[in-house]
């Protein structure tokens, strides 16, 4: 399986890397992306692809759910690293359509660390249920799987103002947080608004 994608790196050296020479020889020795883009680790939402990025444009930090836990040392490394030192301008908060993550919040499970995880979005749920109804009794499970999707979103832009770094810096206006959502039935990418 691997030779494959060995075979896409020489294709990627051919028909990108040797094409711009001075782009990547400048991000051999640093990068200064713009964006701190925040997404799912789904096989099917890669952030550069989707949105058209050249390699060193964007910071990316992916887990399941594009979720940001309160106080978590990974992705607290993560924000603190792109926004004090490679002072990114913009912070994305990126779900998608069909997320099993979001999918996930309506199951039990007694595995070791899902459970735990989505703890983190479980307000997420509270939230639309109530409006909704429960996965049994909702009478648009399409339109709640969405609410569900969006609404994490929500949870997690303000997850991100917990965070000091990121509180100073938007205070100080040096950076703007941003939800979006990634359609994978089209394609596009819709603001989420706050
Ligand atoms: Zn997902």
């Amino acid at each position: 399986m691997v030779e494959r994608f060995l075979e896409g790196n020489r294709k990627f050296i051919e028909e990108d890397f040797s094409k711009a020479p001075e782009h990547y020889a400048k991000l051999a020795t640093g990068q200064s992306p713009t964006s701190l883009w925040i997404a799912c680790s789904d096989s099917r939402v890669d952030p550069e692809r989707i949105a058209g990025a050249r390699m060193g444009d964007m910071f990316v930090h992916r887990n399941i759910g594009n979720i940001v836990p309160v106080g978590d040392k990974n992705l607290g490394t993560v924000l603190e690293y792109a926004v004090n030192h490679l002072k990114v301008n913009d912070i994305v908060v990126c779900g998608h359509s069909d997320c099993g993550a979001m999918k996930a919040l309506d199951h039990e499970s007694d595995e070791e660390y899902i459970p735990v995880w989505l703890k983190n979005a479980e307000d997420v749920k509270i939230k639309v249920d109530k409006a909704f109804g429960g996965p049994g009794e909702c009478t648009d499970p399409a339109a709640r799987k969405r609410e569900i999707e969006f609404e994490n979103i929500h949870l997690q832009l303000k997850n991100l103002r917990t965070y000091e770094a990121v509180r100073g810096a938007e205070a100080a206006g040096d950076i703007k947080l941003h939800g979006i959502y990634y359609d994978l039935a089209t394609g596009a990418l819709e603001i989420v608004e706050e």
